[in-house]
């Protein structure tokens, strides 16, 4: 990749100080890891995102959307392409009657919480998930029996052929934390959803409820990407990494979290492979004591 070049193509439509070269992403992802990314774009609107996306794949540089960071775990390393960034700039939430529309990178919580304060019921098992809604739909988040699955209608992207699509649910493919995204490299640009009306205090009980039981349950005061192991029919991984007493279990600074097994740590300069061998191993483990591996819900980038 011609860093240069790439930069002097970004510029066309992307303000310079929204350009950013070494940029470290340990302070972009909700792990704390990762190295260096050779350029890291914010694009401010959906002009300069589709402008982003476009320069990269016309000058084939290797490119990655990153939304919060929030189930991503990066190399040590780096990443040696393009970072685009969608953060809080391009995150306009707009609710009318019962949709709502919310580009890419608005955070799951903040839309979650509007349709809170709007009286739509659907959006209570989101009220804790730190993502963008553009990261949500990719991974097709969810919690405590909802998911973006259910309250999708339309996906507006860029598709391979660089052409804004328009998506509907079915075409979305969504199953658990999969969506089309991921298979064809889609790039969300901005959301539909349908919600019901309902009852604000009704809503405010629910999303009390599922905050306290995120507090008491998960490790949120230590760095994370949320869950690591994929549910397997009939069982969770939290229970079944636990009940092979592997609670507590250390690779220097990675943890199998002591409050829920299915989280994996930072307790202080984790490296992105000391993340990656704990995994490893707890998958190890997990074969011997069940005869199973299981599938890994975070995602990775860079060489590792
Ligand atoms: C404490 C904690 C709790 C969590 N709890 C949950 C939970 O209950 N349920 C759950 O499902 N997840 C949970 N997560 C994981 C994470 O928050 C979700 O997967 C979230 O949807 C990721 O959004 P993001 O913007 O951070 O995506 P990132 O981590 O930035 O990216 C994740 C993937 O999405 C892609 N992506 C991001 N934006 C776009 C876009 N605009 N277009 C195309 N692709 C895109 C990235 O390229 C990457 O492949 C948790 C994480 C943490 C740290």
């Amino acid at each position: 990749m011609n860093i240069k070049n790439i930069i002097e193509k970004l510029k066309e439509k992307v303000e310079e100080r929204n350009i950013l070269k070494d940029e470290i992403l340990a302070d972009h992802t909700t792990y704390k890891i990762g190295g260096p990314a050779d350029i890291f774009v914010v694009p401010q609107n959906k002009e300069e995102l589709i402008h982003s996306v476009k320069v990269c794949r016309e000058n084939n540089a290797e490119y990655v959307i990153l939304g919060r960071g929030s189930n991503i775990l990066v190399s040590d390393n780096g990443f040696r392409g393009v970072v685009i960034n969608t953060g809080d700039n391009y995150s306009k939430i707009e609710i009318t009657d019962d949709e709502i529309y919310a580009e890419a990178g608005a955070g799951l919580i903040n839309v979650s919480y509007k349709a809170y304060d709007s009286s739509l019921v659907g959006l209570e098992f989101a009220c804790g998930i730190p993502g963008t809604i553009g990261g949500a739909v990719c991974m097709n988040a969810g919690a405590y029996g909802g998911d973006m699955k259910q309250i999708v209608t339309e996906v507006e992207v860029i598709d391979e052929k660089n052409e804004i699509s328009i998506i509907n649910n079915d075409q979305m493919q969504f199953a658990y934390r999969h969506s089309i995204v991921q298979e064809k490299g889609y790039i969300v640009l901005s959301v539909k959803m349908k919600l019901i009306k309902g009852n604000k205090e009704e809503i405010k009980v629910i999303r009390e409820r599922l905050k306290v039981h995120r507090i008491k349950g998960q490790p949120l005061d230590m760095p994370s990407a949320g869950s690591v192991f994929i549910r397997p029919d009939g069982n969770f991984p939290g229970k079944m990494i636990e009940d092979l007493g592997l609670k507590g279990y250390t690779i220097g600074g990675a943890q199998v979290s002591e409050k829920h097994a299915n989280f994996i740590v930072n307790i202080g300069n984790a490296k992105a492979t000391d993340v990656l061998e704990l995994i490893e191993y707890v998958n190890s483990e997990l074969e011997k004591g069940y005869g199973m591996k299981l599938g890994v819900e975070i995602k990775t980038l860079g060489k590792m």
